[in-house]
């Protein structure tokens, strides 16, 4: 019956996960992942989802993924450099390049793969990468496959970047210097200071990179933040992913047409993991359909978004400095922000708990993504819920 260290390494370390209340359980959903979402037979109201502009669930998308599926099958058979590029792999690459206003783009599974290829396709040993300390496990991980020296900043402070990019250059001890930031942090809700970035890169010789997978579709009227700011022939890399806004599955990077191609033969997901599935590329491309031509959608967004946060602070609730439609609820303590999410379901509200190590200790807070789906009575819902709970447990008056 297997190995026996195996065996004690997982009893000791599930077994201390749980004596702390740090184990996970997870929810199977009865049903799509929309506005409201049925788990063990009961609705809620679903704020928790990346499904920004509800698009997971959209009929157009769902359309065409079915006509795809039937045109060429469930699977794509290959990895994209031996068969398993298709004629709409190639279309929607086109169409993203055209989103983003870049040169070129590249398809990738998911935007975790994203940043595992990209990064060290370019990055060596003999390179640092400047790196935000609140930028995604993605971006940790696809820094550290790359083996560059990985140099963290202070989230979003410019004098430490400016001050840890000077000592890098000035060390004359690396070949490529790198800036990576998300562009929209998720925990927050707060936009990366992508013209201060910029500036800085120019003085100190850095290659730009942007993983925006919380910024496309919600800022710069849908294209991202680095549109949102102007900065479309500034940034090197610009990181996206068809998984939130646009509903969807996948990856992409958008930039410079020799950028691409050298990341079509070195970024190893790209090169040994089988490309996304027919339905999934065909999906996609109608949904950067649907963004471009229309702004409705990121217009609702924005219009819940600021609805339920006025409601909040109206209830007396700490909010943050979102500068988005996420809308954190911060609680502060641990255990308390654990309870009060878990008061909100009982309430019909699905609303997460995010609690130290993934923010920091005492600022445990209930995290809120309404989407372009949910219904003005849908939020008010969430809202008397939230009113009721904070009430009971003294949180507001
Ligand atoms: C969600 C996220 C990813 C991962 O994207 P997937 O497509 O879900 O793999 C990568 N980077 C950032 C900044 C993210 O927020």
């Amino acid at each position: 019956m297997g190995s026996k260290k195996l065996e004690n390494f997982l009893e000791e370390n599930l077994g201390d996960l749980k004596s702390r209340g740090l184990y996970n359980v997870i929810d199977p959903l009865q049903g799509a992942n929309g506005p409201i979402i049925k788990i063990a037979g009961k609705e809620l109201v679903n704020l928790s989802s990346n499904n920004y502009l509800g698009l997971a669930t959209n009929d157009k998308l769902i359309n065409t993924c079915i006509e795809a599926t039937r045109k060429y099958g469930v699977g794509a058979g290959a990895v994209r450099t031996i068969n398993g590029t298709l004629d709409i792999h190639v279309e929607l690459e086109e169409k993203l390049a055209a989103f983003k206003h870049t040169e070129s783009a590249i398809v990738f599974q998911s935007g975790f793969n994203c940043n595992m290829g990209a990064i060290a396709a370019v990055m060596d040993k003999n390179d640092a990468i400047l790196s935000d300390e609140l930028n995604h496990a993605s971006i940790i991980d696809g820094c550290r496959l790359s083996r560059a020296k990985i140099i963290p900043y202070k989230h979003s402070d410019m004098d430490d970047l400016k001050r840890t990019a000077k000592e890098a250059k000035e060390s004359g001890r690396y070949n490529k210097i790198m800036v990576i930031t998300d562009g929209v942090f998720s925990m927050d809700g707060d936009v990366a200071k992508l013209p201060e970035i910029v500036e800085i890169a120019e003085n100190f010789d850095l290659i730009t990179y942007v993983d925006d997978a919380h910024g496309s579709g919600v800022l710069g009227k849908g294209a991202g933040t680095v549109k949102h700011f102007g900065l479309s022939d500034k940034i090197d890399f610009q990181i996206g992913t068809l998984s939130k806004a646009i509903g969807v599955v996948g990856g992409y990077v958008a930039g410079r047409k020799d950028l691409i191609d050298w990341l079509k033969v070195r970024a190893r997901p790209f090169l040994f993991s089988t490309s996304l599935t027919p339905g999934a590329a065909a999906a996609c491309i109608e949904a950067i359909h649907i963004l471009t031509e229309s702004t409705v959608l990121h217009d609702k967004l924005w219009e819940n978004g600021n609805y339920l946060k006025k409601g909040l602070k109206s209830l007396g609730f700490d909010i943050g400095e979102s500068e988005t439609p996420i809308t954190p609820c911060i609680i502060g303590d641990e255990t308390k922000t654990q309870e009060f999410s878990k008061r909100l379901n009982q309430e019909g509200v699905y609303a997460k708990s995010i609690v130290f190590p993934t923010v920091p200790r005492g600022t445990g807070r209930v995290r809120n993504m309404p989407s372009a789906a949910h219904t003005k009575e849908m939020l008010d819902n969430a809202l008397a819920a939230y009113g009721k709970v904070g009430k009971d447990m003294g949180i507001i008056e």
